[in-house]
């Protein structure tokens, strides 16, 4: 239920954000942060893996998504200038 609701929650911020989607070198950054991720599940949904995280279980589909975010705060969502938010990063 959780994660049907955090995908229509996305799906509207898309919509809001005018499908914009990331760029390849951030969608590669992004990609790289999930892998390295206590949370990344490899293996899950056929291989394509998903996030762990109770609040997302999303796949490597949302980091394509520019205004998505990672739960914790380990990669943000790109503003419209194509700039990150200020979101601010945990500390490690
Ligand atoms: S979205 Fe965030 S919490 Fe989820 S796997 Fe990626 S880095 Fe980890």
């Amino acid at each position: 239920m959780q994660m049907g609701v955090s995908f229509c929650r996305g799906m509207l911020l898309w919509a809001r954000d005018g499908f914009r989607l990331a760029t390849s070198p951030v969608y590669k950054e992004r990609a790289s942060i999930c892998a390295q991720c206590h949370l990344w599940q490899s293996k899950a949904r056929l291989g394509l893996g998903k996030c762990g995280h109770t609040a997302c279980g999303c796949t490597k589909a949302k980091l394509k998504v520019a205004s998505q975010a990672c739960p914790l705060g380990k990669w943000a969502a790109l503003q419209p200038s194509g700039s990150v938010s200020a979101r601010p990063l945990p500390t490690p």
